[in-house]
Formats: C-alpha cells, structure tokens, sequence
C-alpha cells in the first residue's frame, strides 16, 4: 500500500490519470489529505465512488497512529507515533498564544549520540521518509481545531542526515500544505555540509544551530560530532546561510549545570558571536534531565539568570525555551524511552538496556511534575 501523505500535488495528478480519470481529480486528492484531514479515500466524497475503490487497492491516505498522547495543563501535548513497520517516534504539539507551532521528528533515532541526549541511547533506525515527517503535522492538525501554523525540526534526529527527505518534506509543508516556509525551523547538531547544501536551496526557512558551548573543548564533552567538525567551520558556513537566505540564525545553547553554565561560558559565547559576525539570537534551553554516566544535571536558576544578563549585557538577544511540557516529558526522546522500558518483549524495543535508566528518569519526571506544580500555585 502507498501512502498518498508525501506525494506532491503533480504526483498525485499522474496517479488519478493511470486509473484513467482527468488530472483534477489528484488536485482533489492533495485538497483532502493536506488541507481537509482526510483520514481514509473513503471520505473523499467528491471523487466517483469506483475511482475511491480503485484508489483503495493501491493506496492509503497515510496518517502515523497514535500510540500514545499526553496532554500537559497549559495544552501543550506530547505524541508518540506508530508507522506501519512498528516504529515509534515523538512529537509535540505546542500552543503558544496566536501561534501554534509543532515539533517533529526526522529519524527514528539518531547516530549523533549527544551525551544528553535521550533520544541518542539506541542509536539510529533508519530515515523517516518525507510522508512521514509531513504525517506527523497533519496527524496533529486532525486533532486540534486550532490551525497549525509554524514547524521546529527538533525531535528526534538529526534533520541534515536525512537530507533529501527533509527539504522534500519542507517543500511540502510550504507549497502544498500552506505553511510560510519562513514559520519552519530545522535544527541541527553542526553538519557542516548539510548547512552548506541547505544554503543552496531556495527554502528560506530558519536555520537552527547546537552551539551549547563557546569552544570546541567544551563541546566535545557534549557532542562527539564536535570533534569533526568544529565551531569555526560551523559558523563559517553559517555565514554562507545568511548570506544566500538572508535568513539570522537561531543558536541553541543548552545549560547544564556545573558544565557550560557559568558566565565565563557566557562572555566566550559573546566574543565567539560578535568576532565571528554571525547574525543570530541565543536560544537558552536548561537541561532537561535525562540521566547520564556523567551525572549532567539541571542548571541552577539563578545561573540561568546569570547567565542571560551577561550575554543581554554582551549585546546579545537571549531567549528562553519555556520549561513547559515538563509533566509529559517533552524533551526528545523521552516519552518513548519511559513507554518503550514499560513495553518490554516486544522484540523489537531496546527495552531491558533502558529500563534502568527509564526507571531514574521516572523518578526525575515526579519530581518534575511536583515543581512545576509548585511554580503554577505561586
Ligand atoms: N539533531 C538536531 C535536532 C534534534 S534535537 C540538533 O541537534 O539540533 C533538538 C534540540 O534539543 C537540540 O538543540 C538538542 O541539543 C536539544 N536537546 C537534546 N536533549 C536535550 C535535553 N535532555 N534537554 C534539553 N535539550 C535537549
């Protein structure tokens, strides 16, 4: 069976006139499965009934399921997604005022194996195809009344290891599905040639880099592909990005107490920024914990704090990821760890090698919840 989720409009046009129908009929194909939710061809009562037959026996619409969705307080809900093949993956959806923005996966796993990461324990899967990417937003928007305007490539993955899928699975956001490709934002851990490919396509979408740290020692200790390729490479080619996009530049640090944290890291970030001329706010983002062999724990407030001013007094622009999502473990990777070491015997699931972890992290995420708890009472 094809999924008709990822095929373009003028795909879809060659489909309708192999089962000799007029091209329009694939127009109207694209209309329900990207702008109107269609969940089977059955609904799409416009087109002729024996051509919806016909259609049946080769193709589906193409929508991940749902296996599993946690709603936080403030609306802001966390996915995890079957495909056919038995994969899961996460994504989160996320109201914030007039806009709603949702993040989304582009592998099943990731090779990059980030020491923080929770999503870099199993290491890599295979690729998500295009449909799949794209399957996640509108399996989302079929669950909200609300319009879905923005995209963030930050779950799992890394989105520039899966290229080709990736910019086809932006094309589609943008030309068929209707998003401003200016509202969509990839993240990436630093590859370099992926950043210099991306600069050559005419997607101007926002370029989100892991920084997480102002030199190259300090990375390392946190991302094994900082020693490959390293901060002055990776804002060289940003500056390409900018120069070609006009696009700036989002750079993500992530705080982890104890070991970027301190204002000395924030004066290097400032004099890295600034002596590199490369346009771009600063993204803070405390830790969210995730245990580790190195014990990487949560920033202190008051360090946040600290470190904020001292890049604002720098002349950087910083802004804080919201700690929401905390009682759904929002952050990459975790909701399908917890649910995967729950879910053991399956075969499939690296289960028993995270269960002790998934177990600490369970008791991290009561904590969470409890503190959260706390900071909405005061
Ligand atoms: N591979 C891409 C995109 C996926 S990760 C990248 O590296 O950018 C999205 C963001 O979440 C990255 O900035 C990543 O470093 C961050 N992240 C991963 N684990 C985290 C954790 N435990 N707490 C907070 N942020 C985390």
């Amino acid at each position: 069976m094809q999924p008709f989720i990822g095929m373009t409009i003028k795909e879809l046009e060659v489909v309708a006139q192999e089962a000799g129908q007029p091209a329009y009929r694939g127009r109207q194909i694209a209309e329900w499965v990207y702008r109107r939710g269609a969940q089977n061809i059955e609904e799409m009562t416009d087109l002729p009934k024996e051509f919806r037959a016909r259609l049946a026996e080769s193709f589906t619409v193409g929508l991940p399921e749902v296996a599993h969705c946690d709603v936080a307080p403030d609306d802001t809900a966390k996915y995890l997604m079957r495909f056919p093949d038995g994969q899961t993956i996460e994504s989160v959806f996320l109201p914030y005022g007039e806009r709603v923005s949702v993040c989304l996966s582009t592998q099943i796993g990731c090779a990059a194996g980030c020491r923080f990461c929770a999503t870099a324990i199993g290491g890599l899967s295979r690729n998500l195809t295009a449909g799949e990417i794209i399957g996640q937003f509108l399996r989302m928007q079929s669950q909200s009344s609300r319009r879905i305007s923005h995209a963030v490539y930050m779950g799992m993955g890394e989105p520039l290891w899966n290229y080709d899928a990736v910019i086809a699975s932006l094309r589609l956001l943008g030309n068929e599905i209707g998003v401003s490709l200016r509202n969509l934002t990839v993240s990436t851990v630093g590859v370099v040639p992926g950043i210099r490919a991306l600069a050559q396509e005419s997607i101007p979408v926002t370029l989100a880099i892991s920084l997480h740290a102002p030199d190259d020692e300090t990375r390392e200790r946190l991302i094994p592909t900082a020693r490959k390729w390293k901060i002055a490479e990776i804002l060289d080619a940003c500056a390409e990005y900018v120069r070609r996009t006009h696009r700036d530049l989002t750079f993500e640090y992530l705080l982890i107490g104890g070991v970027n944290d301190s204002p000395d890291h924030a004066r290097g970030l400032v004099s890295l920024l600034k002596s590199r001329h490369v346009p771009g706010n600063v993204n803070l983002i405390p830790f969210n914990y995730v245990s580790t062999p190195q014990g990487f724990r949560r920033p202190e407030r008051e360090s946040v704090q600290r470190f904020r001013e001292e890049l604002e007094r720098g002349g950087l622009v910083a802004t804080q990821r919201m700690t929401r999502g905390h009682a759904i473990s929002a952050a990459c990777g975790q909701l399908r760890r917890t649910l995967l070491s729950g879910a053991k015997g399956n075969g499939t699931s690296p289960a028993n090698d995270l269960e002790p972890i998934a177990a600490l992290e369970r008791g991290e995420r009561i904590e969470l919840m409890a503190r959260q708890g706390a900071e909405e009472s005061r």
